[in-house]
């Protein structure tokens, strides 16, 4: 792979297993592409059973030591390897876009993105307090142990290969979690990168295993194997679904951050410039491909025609291109076959009577226009499904009672957007909404501090914030008795 990066040893193109980096057993590779043309960029081990159960063996023999660990050298494994990342962040973001398309400086920002939760857990791993409980008897004392679940589990998506993977193993290895890794095959450099990383951060060998391939086999060997305790995904309801059914007969624990369809909803007291601004935020950040995405704009009818005219104009000035020039704003899906299905979307719309206010149309490669669609209506599949691409539906709505029934009617339930300026109504509206993540006059929500993840079909599980570690954590309950009074 040709990229120029100062540190050409991040490129790892093997498996990480027991601490050393090896290839497939059977010599086996799969093929990272340039999303731009879906040319080659790279071949990766591509591995199979037996080196999964490699990796899960190995994570079960430090298990028990890394458990043993204080919570200041686990902080400082974590805090050793934030601080590598930010030494290696432009390296890492130009991997970033190279693999998975997005403009390099929201690659960047990934990164950052993903390296706050490293600094956050190794900050939280000092504050995992157990609990003293009142007594039921004067020779009796009570207390709650937190300790780690075991070995974990981790399935992540392309979208965002650096980030998914952070939010995963900062909380596991705070808690004293060893890991066992699989990155997803369209983006699997951003993840060794990463683990690379952690390697030269001092991670003993076994702490945090990684392996791209068949999804199928590794799922299969990862839910099936009773060593691993819990399993932590990141990816569509369908896959995310699949997976929990897998793991009941093993018992293991399960997060799961799976699909979304926000709704974004305009109020006719809203400030427009503001709604604007914040629907260009959340609709067309990495091309429209985030699973918090805007994916349905309700607005309403009384400032629904200036609000569209505000916003396409905006939507115009995007810049599509190739990542890594300068000034981009929209880069390429992940495959043309990406583009083709987002095309589909629209061509349902518009078939089915919605407007093109601009884009509209299938660039060349895995490239969509920016989009921006008026006279949405339910019957349209982009009301039901996830767009994952750069597509804005505008919907009309006359009442609050009426958006908050169009903004649940979906079985998704991971982010909602509204913009308001009514105190009463963002109360009113904001306990209404049934998704994990409200956005209330902003555009932007995530953030390492504050909880991440959906109900419904949308998930189960927090991510990030200080309730990121208990995923990680089991209670064990303590009862003394015999105390002398
Ligand atoms: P995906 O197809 O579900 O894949 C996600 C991961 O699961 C990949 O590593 C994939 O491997 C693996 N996988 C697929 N089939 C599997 C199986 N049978 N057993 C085990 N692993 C399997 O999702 P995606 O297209 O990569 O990601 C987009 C989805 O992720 C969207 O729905 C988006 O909303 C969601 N997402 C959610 C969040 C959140 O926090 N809620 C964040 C980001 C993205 P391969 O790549 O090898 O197939």
């Amino acid at each position: 792979m040709t990229l120029q990066l100062n540190d050409a040893s991040l490129l790892k193109y093997q498996a990480y297993i027991d601490g050393h980096w090896v290839s497939a057993d059977n010599g086996k590779t799969l093929t990272v592409t340039n999303p731009v043309d879906d040319s080659p960029l790279a071949e990766v081990a591509s591995c199979g059973t037996e080196e999964t159960r490699r990796m899960i063996e190995a994570a079960n023999r430090v298990q028990p030591g890394w458990a043993a660990t204080t919570a200041k050298q686990r902080a400082t494994l974590l805090r050793d390897w934030y601080n590598l990342i930010i030494e290696h962040q432009e390296d890492l973001a130009r991997i970033l876009t190279a693999e998975q398309g997005k403009p390099l400086s929201e690659a960047r920002g990934e990164i950052l993105y993903g390296a706050s939760y490293l600094e956050w857990f190794a900050e939280e791993a000092k504050r995992l307090y157990g609990d003293l409980i009142p007594a039921p008897a004067s020779d009796k004392r009570l207390m709650v142990l937190k300790q780690p679940v075991g070995v974990v589990a981790c399935i992540t998506p392309w979208n965002f290969p650096c980030a998914m993977l952070a939010r995963k193993i900062a909380p596991a290895i705070a808690a004293g979690c060893a890991v066992v890794c699989k990155p997803a095959s369209a983006t699997p450099l951003s993840a060794l990168a990463l683990v690379a990383l952690a390697e030269r951060a001092g991670a003993p060998a076994g702490l945090i295993n990684i392996a791209a391939g068949n999804s199928k086999t590794i799922g299969a060997e990862l839910t099936r194997n009773p060593l691993v305790r819990k399993l932590t995904f990141t990816g569509s309801t369908a896959v995310g679904k699949q997976l929990m059914a897998a793991c009941t007969d093993t018992v293991k624990r399960t997060s799961m951050e799976l699909g979304g369809n926000a709704p974004f909803i305009v109020f006719e007291d809203a400030d427009l410039d503001a709604a604007v601004a914040g629907a260009l935020a959340a609709k067309y950040r990495n091309a429209g491909q985030t699973c918090i995405c805007a994916n349905r704009l309700l607005v309403q009818a009384g400032i629904y025609d200036r609000f569209a005219e505000k916003f396409t104009r905006a939507v115009t000035q995007l810049n599509m291109g190739c990542g890594t020039k300068d000034g981009v704003d929209i880069g390429p899906l992940i495959s043309s076959q990406a583009a083709d299905d987002v095309y589909d979307l629209i061509e349902d719309a518009t078939h089915k009577g919605a407007k093109v206010l601009t884009g509209g149309s299938r660039g060349t490669g895995s490239f969509i226009q920016p989009t921006v669609l008026s006279n949405a209506t339910t019957d349209m599949r982009v009301f039901a499904e996830e767009i994952f691409g750069p597509v804005a539906p505008l919907f009309r709505f006359e009442t609050e009672a009426e958006a908050i029934q169009l903004a649940n009617d979906t079985e998704f339930g991971l982010a909602a957007y509204f913009y308001s300026r009514d105190l009463s109504r963002i109360w009113r509206v904001a306990e209404q909404l049934e998704y994990g993540i409200v956005g209330v006059n902003e555009g932007l929500v995530s953030n390492e501090m504050a909880p991440f993840g959906g109900i419904k079909y949308s998930g189960q599980g927090r991510e990030g914030s200080r309730y990121g570690l208990d995923d990680y954590l089991e209670l064990k309950y303590l009862c003394l008795g015999g105390i002398d009074a």
